[in-house]
């Protein structure tokens, strides 16, 4: 075991700098964190109604558990905030930010840790612990460590930070009169009451066990009804939730399903869910995306055709329909279909027959047509490029898809969904995704839609070192700009000036621009990208249209 005679901790001022406050926002950042200044006040008049409504143990161990969590979160950062440190300045951050967040003064006395075996013996000094104060004030001296939540906090912390469980136990509390709270941890396994100690963390309240017995009702109500399986599509914000009704309405029934809405928000995916609820899902599901088909082919790739129909056909071969004979066929961008094709189209609709190309042989086929657009067809229709019958045929049963930026509630768990398939398909692990990133995340418009939001997930996957968290510069390239109050050396806050300027400033000084060039060109460029129109140039920039007429009046002074 590698034993450290105890320096100090390292300076702080790395964590310090991971502390935001954005008061026009109400919020704080710890990293990617969201924090709360609260009152010790207010959470020891919780703890004391908690005590009073559920007792002392469940207490106990609900606030341990509340602690846990924290310590978790804050291990993800050690290694982030520190790289290339010693093992112990690594490890110093989880008591430093547990200082720095104000729930308790951390003076290391031993601290033994074998990388290789595993070993590990901590023993720290407590002072002035928030629980102390919060539990003396109400319930005055202790024969039991009253420290719930800090002692949560450093089982969570270090079993996280070395990857495997270790528990912390009060030895000492200053709630039961000792001088000092002081707390010693060691691996799981080296505890004679390990076992004991770990049941304080998992979750076995009568609430928790009334959860799992409803997820297990829940997961036998599925298998007794393997029909309604909505495979890839996750969500429960309420427009999502009027789509998949709807779409299972439809299931059941052979009625043609119109599949609109915006490019991206997963149309193919409602229309496989589709066909997985139907009781044609044991036959094929056969997906054509009719913009991506050169219009010479489309027919013989929708109807089939016989040897020598067309140039190129060397061989008779069944097209789509036949394919999915009993099953579904997916039209997917049917606004781009050729007008002959929407006539056989039609016909198909309407009789269920249709011709391979070349040939005059009658064919029946079974299919039921799901069909998707993006396009306006009622539009597409007046233009004279979509039939009237065709669209009126179709548009039996519409469903819209209703777009990402609708459907806020469920970035968070579409985004983890899609964080660990991702995971599992690059064979790389990260510890999740950050708060901050996923507030950005709802901030969005995606434009793209589900699309968009899995190819930045999957990029942000790729970015982030295994084992840290997604952040928000890993999912989006241009940050938004935030203004941050961070804490200085004297603990006092103080406006910092984001990193992007930073950024900005060195590129600056590495092209050897002045700020009047910087300025004039800037001003030049939005007035040429306005095509000369200065109103909206003005715009732009954030300025009045005088303001800018004098900074160009200004200009041409020069
Ligand atoms: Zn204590």
């Amino acid at each position: 075991m590698n034993s450290f005679s105890l320096p100090p901790f390292p300076q702080d001022a790395d964590l310090r700098r991971l502390v935001h406050f954005s008061a026009s926002d109400g919020r704080i950042w710890l990293a990617g964190h969201r924090m709360l200044l609260l009152h010790v006040e207010a959470l020891a008049g919780l703890r004391r109604e908690l005590i009073q409504t559920i007792g002392t143990e469940q207490t106990r161990r609900v606030l341990k558990r509340a602690g846990y969590a924290s310590g978790i979160r804050d291990a993800a950062l050690a290694r982030q905030v520190r790289p290339g440190a010693t093992l112990y300045e690594q490890f110093s951050v989880g008591p430093q930010l547990h200082m720095l967040e104000g729930a308790v003064q951390v003076t290391p006395e031993h601290f033994d840790y074998d990388l290789e075996s595993g070993q590990h013996l901590g023993i720290f000094r407590w002072d002035h612990s928030w629980e102390v104060e919060a539990h003396a004030k109400h319930f005055g001296p202790q024969t039991d460590p009253v420290c719930w939540m800090l002692i949560g906090y450093a089982s969570g912390y270090v079993s996280a930070f070395m990857g495997q469980p270790v528990i912390y136990k009060e030895v000492q509390c200053a709630g039961c009169g000792d001088a000092h709270c002081r707390i010693e941890g060691r691996p799981l396994k080296d505890w004679p009451d390990g076992e004991q100690l770990q049941a304080d963390y998992e979750a076995d309240s009568l609430l928790v066990r009334m959860e799992d017995l409803q997820a297990e009702l829940e997961s036998l109500r599925t298998s007794l009804n393997p029909s309604d399986d909505l495979g890839e599509l996750i969500g429960r914000s309420k427009s999502f939730e009027q789509a998949i009704g709807l779409l299972r309405k439809a299931a059941a029934t052979q009625v043609t399903v119109m599949l609109t809405g915006e490019t991206g928000v997963g149309k193919e995916r409602f229309a496989r869910a589709l066909h997985g609820m139907s009781p044609r899902a044991g036959k094929p599901f056969v997906a054509v995306n009719c913009a991506a088909l050169p219009h010479e082919l489309i027919e013989s790739e929708l109807f089939g055709a016989e040897k020598g129909a067309y140039t190129g056909a060397g061989t008779a071969r069944p097209g789509r329909f036949e394919r999915a004979d009993g099953g579904t066929l997916f039209l997917d961008e049917l606004g781009d279909l050729p007008l002959a094709a929407q006539a056989k189209l039609l016909r198909v609709l309407q009789n269920g027959e249709i011709e391979r190309l070349g040939s005059t042989q009658v064919r029946k086929v079974d299919v039921r047509v799901v069909a998707a657009t993006n396009v306006d067809l009622e539009a597409a229709v007046a233009d004279g490029r979509f039939r009237r019958d065709l669209l009126y045929r179709l548009n039996v049963y519409p469903i819209a898809i209703p777009p990402l930026r609708d459907r806020v509630e469920d970035i968070e768990v579409l985004a983890q969904h899609l964080l660990t398939q991702f995971m599992a398909q690059h064979n790389k692990r990260v510890a999740g995704i950050t708060d901050r990133a996923l507030d950005a995340m709802r901030h969005y418009s995606w434009p793209g839609n589900i699309r968009e939001l899995e190819n930045l997930i999957e990029r942000a996957l790729i970015i982030t070192t295994a084992g840290q968290m997604v952040d928000v510069d890993d999912l989006f390239t241009v940050p938004p700009n935030q203004q941050h109050i961070t804490v200085n050396e004297s603990g006092e806050l103080h406006q910092s000036i984001s990193s992007d300027f930073h950024a900005l400033f060195e590129d600056l000084q590495r092209r050897g621009l002045s700020l009047d060039v910087l300025e004039d060109g800037l001003i030049q460029a939005a007035v040429s990208q306005a095509e000369g129109n200065l109103s909206a140039a003005a715009r732009t920039l954030g300025l009045t249209r005088p303001q800018l007429s004098y900074r160009l009046q200004k200009l041409k002074q020069l």
